[in-house]
């Protein structure tokens, strides 16, 4: 099958063997499959067993690969959660896409089995991602099941501890760069240019191709769109690759006939960290020359503390084609979210909750319609960042918890118990 890299601004095609990631112009490539020639049916995806997972899509995720090639360790197939508490909390029908549920604990599962794969294909001998958690704990575990040498450079501070042990337990070099998120993407794209890594952010488009599985399956989960399918699909948005992936995918099948109506994308961010929002204000539908970038990125959500995302003209055309929108949320808004999704069982981790928090928000401006079917992505696991659960419930981050669940401190007695359970 034909396969080629296309940028995703000028259009100039590259062979599926190019080493950029980047167009002559500047801007990134995207793979480009031909839809023609894939040689399957949606039908054919549907009746394949739901737990091979990414690879039950493999003709769309990666076709040049020979299945025996595949670094996997049973990523995706995640569970889609209805839960009437989440629903009343947003003000309308709500289901959860726990992308949590893969093996190390977020969906940058579904993009590392594709992305090492490829990395094997190429032959490459050491990978490398900058990150602020996720990135680096999944590839730190696919480098050391494929036998690569992996690096990961983590931004200074404020990573969140499960994420950090994770890194260092499946073996990465880890180094910690005094400077912030997209300081350490700009170091690892020139060190790996130099030392001839393969490089593992959402920069490489081979990666993006295994997260579009999310979409699929939330898909065959709940019914096509415009039959029983979800009329929102709302996602916590950091370097803007993931919702990047999730519009091609509805583009694919849309071109293929395969769904009648494109289910339109909220790409959610949060407040101290929004260019991607601000970006999409400022731009009146548009693509605009140049990303509204912010330079010191704050936000309890350490997975989407970004400021310069590098899949923002990407994110912008799919926003567009879908009749998308962006949303900000307030790190409190988030983390009241969290405590509500938590709470129903669910349980994620900080940033994911911007997507609960960010239909709410939608849902009370009326851009979302009550009665309308919303899918929220949880993108992380709930024990990722462990300390900011406790926090929240302790009452000790800088805002009043609007749903505490604090311990109680009791005396080693049966009346202390009883009186604490009153
Ligand atoms: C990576 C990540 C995000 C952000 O995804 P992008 O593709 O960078 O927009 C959101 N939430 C979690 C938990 C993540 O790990
Ligand atoms: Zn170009």
């Amino acid at each position: 099958m034909n396969v080629e890299l296309k940028c995703c601004k000028c259009g100039k095609t590259y062979p599926a063997a190019a080493t950029e990631f980047t167009c002559a112009c500047g801007h990134l490539l995207e793979v480009q499959l031909d839809l023609s020639a894939i040689g399957v049916s949606k039908a054919d995806f549907e009746k394949r067993p739901a737990d091979l997972g990414v690879w039950r899509f493999r003709e769309m995720v990666h076709p040049l690969v020979e299945p025996s090639n595949i670094v996997t360790r049973g990523e995706g197939n995640t569970f889609l959660y209805p839960s009437e508490r989440v629903s009343a909390f947003v003000g309308t029908r709500t289901w959860l896409k726990h992308e949590g549920e893969n093996p190390t604990g977020s969906f940058k599962d579904r993009g590392m089995t594709a992305g090492i794969t490829e990395a094997v294909r190429r032959g490459a001998k050491t990978v490398i991602c900058a990150s602020t958690g996720n990135t680096s704990a999944s590839l730190a575990s696919y480098a050391a099941i494929a036998g690569l040498r992996c690096v990961v450079l983590m931004p200074d501070g404020k990573i969140a501890f499960g994420k950090l042990s994770q890194a260092l337990a499946y073996g990465a070099k880890a180094i910690q760069v005094k400077g912030n998120f997209d300081q350490a993407l700009a170091l690892v794209r020139q060190l790996a240019e130099a030392k001839n890594y393969y490089v593992l952010n959402s920069v490489n488009p081979w990666r993006l191709e295994g997260q579009k599985t999310i979409v699929w399956e939330i898909l065959f989960q709940m019914g096509l769109a415009g039959q029983d399918g979800p009329d929102w699909i709302v996602v916590p948005a950091g370097n803007v690759g993931n919702v990047s992936a999730f519009g091609k995918a509805l583009k694919e099948w849309y071109e293929l006939g395969w769904i009648e109506k494109l289910p339109r994308l909220a790409a959610v961010q949060a407040e101290g960290a929004n260019p991607l929002y601000r970006t999409w204000k400022a731009s009146a539908g548009g693509i605009p020359d140049a990303l509204e970038a912010v330079e010191n990125p704050d936000t309890i959500g350490s997975a989407i503390r970004i400021g310069k995302p590098v899949n923002w003209v990407k994110c912008l055309q799919y926003l567009k084609l879908t009749n998308g929108v962006a949303e900000q949320v307030s790190d409190q808004q988030m983390m009241d979210a969290k405590a509500v999704v938590d709470a129903a069982g669910i349980g994620c981790e900080p940033a994911s909750a911007a997507s609960v928090a960010g239909a709410r928000k939608l849902l009370e401006s009326g851009v979302i319609s009550r009665g309308e079917k919303v899918a929220c992505v949880l993108t992380g696991h709930v024990l990722k960042d462990a300390d900011n659960t406790v926090n929240y419930h302790l009452g000790k981050l800088p805002y009043p918890p609007a749903f505490a669940n604090a311990p109680i401190q009791a005396e080693a007695s049966l009346d202390a118990l009883e009186a604490a359970l009153k």
